[in-house]
């Protein structure tokens, strides 16, 4: 049976309703002629940031759309992936009334977003091996289920969910998936990008913060069905995302080789960090990864995590998400960072 999907029941009324504020850069899109912008009350002396940026930030979004061969419509960006999280809460939950679902242990955001939206956040535990319960995750769905979050690879534990259920999860909750890939180009399973157009009912937000190097320039992306992404670009602020980052980011996409090149050089340090880790004595797990982060099962956690700081490491101590006692999450550094991380926990007893 096709299920029917339609985003209109998903929306809140009062986006539904809304008619969103046009900016002097919505009314009047320039087609490269010499004009004289006297529309936006800007200061019109030209220092590099002095007019708004585009809101639509179309230059960006036209190198991403050939990368990752999808529209432009289907896209939305926003100032970290944070934003555009929160956008998603904001479009279709209704404040206490409707409910998420995400997976602990995973990425701390869902749980804030949702407490600050005042919407329910249903928690299934994953699996024993870091996998989505799909029977518990399908009976703890009702009518008010509007999000489901999957954090594939998965932020503490390191694995890609396996495709065969997150499909199972697409092609059974009624609501939106949104799929987080923050940590996609460190992995080997291919993006969900490509489900896009089969399923109506998938979101998949990807960053430039994990693999593309730019935490510190803010820039999240949501792929999403031309629907879902039109309903997202009423309720967002209208300059979102600003100047600098939009010309930061295009420079940086459009450098993939440079990219790719850092990519594969944390992978051979994971590597490199994980075989040090099996040959700890204190070390009595090391779960697989996909991300570039090592999640490690350690004798005692406290203990480890302080004598690291003791030594200038600061690693995140994860024990006290659910399935995570005594773990340490390690990021992959630098080659020489790496190295002395490796010496720094041989000296450990
Ligand atoms: C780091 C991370 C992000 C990135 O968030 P930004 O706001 O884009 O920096 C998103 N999701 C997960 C699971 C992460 O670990």
């Amino acid at each position: 049976m096709d299920k029917i999907f339609n985003i209109e029941t998903l929306t809140r009324e009062s986006v539904k309703k809304l008619s969103p504020y046009s900016s002097a850069r919505d009314e009047y899109v320039s087609d490269g002629s010499e004009m004289l912008f006297l529309d936006a009350n800007e200061n019109p002396f030209e220092n590099g940031v002095n007019r708004y940026p585009d809101p639509y930030q179309r230059s960006l979004k036209s190198v991403l759309a050939e990368q990752k061969r999808v529209s432009e419509a289907n896209m939305l960006l926003g100032n970290g992936s944070d934003e555009v999280l929160d956008l998603i809460f904001r479009a279709f939950c209704e404040p206490n009334q409707d409910n998420i679902i995400t997976l602990p242990p995973t990425y701390g955001m869902y749980k804030v977003l949702s407490g600050i939206n005042a919407v329910e956040n249903r928690e299934v535990l994953l699996t024993s091996d870091f996998e989505p319960n799909v029977s518990e995750i399908l009976k703890a769905v009702d009518k008010n289920t509007k999000l489901l979050f999957l954090c594939s690879p998965n932020n503490p534990t390191g694995n890609a969910f396996s495709r065969g259920k997150v499909q199972e999860l697409i092609e059974n909750f009624n609501g939106l998936v949104v799929i987080d890939e923050a940590y996609i180009d460190f992995s080997e399973q291919e993006s969900w990008l490509s489900g896009l157009k089969k399923y109506p009912n998938l979101m998949v937000t990807q960053t430039l913060s994990k693999a593309y190097g730019m935490a510190g320039i803010r820039l999240g992306i949501c792929y999403a069905s031309e629907d879902t992404i039109s309903i997202l670009n009423k309720i967002k602020p209208p300059y979102n995302v600003n100047q600098l980052t939009q010309q930061q980011a295009l420079k940086r996409v459009k450098n993939q080789e440079a990219v790719e090149k850092e990519v594969t050089q944390i992978l051979q340090e994971r590597d490199a960090l994980i075989e040090a880790l099996k040959s700890m004595k204190f070390v009595q797990e090391i779960y697989p990864t996909d991300a570039n982060f090592v999640l490690a099962k350690v004798d005692d956690a406290n203990k480890r995590y302080n004598e690291l700081l003791e030594r200038h490491v600061v690693v995140r101590n994860r024990s006290t998400q659910p399935l995570c006692a005594n773990t340490l999450r390690f990021t992959v550094g630098t080659p020489v960072e790496n190295k002395k991380l490796i010496a720094i926990l041989k000296q450990l007893g």
